[in-house]
């Protein structure tokens, strides 16, 4: 007897993927997306806007003193 394959369509998926906050890596809520919750989200925000200031420039500069002129 030949057994026929049953296609299992009875998979049903969600409308958004929930990812996994990027900040403390629970699974997003829909509504703090794609952050796990509020707090989650100004933490990240402030830490990004933070690190945009922190960006230190003169301790690359001083790394490149000799100017590499390559063609
Ligand atoms: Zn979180």
């Amino acid at each position: 007897m030949a057994s026929v394959p049953i296609k299992t369509g009875g998979k049903v998926e969600p409308l958004r993927k929930t990812r996994p906050c990027p900040e403390c890596g629970k699974p997003s809520s829909r509504e703090h997306y794609p952050f796990c919750s509020d707090r989650c989200r100004t933490l990240d925000l402030s830490r990004w806007l933070k690190g945009s200031y922190a960006i230190p420039v003169a301790e690359d500069e001083a790394k490149a003193d000799r100017s590499d002129e390559r063609e």
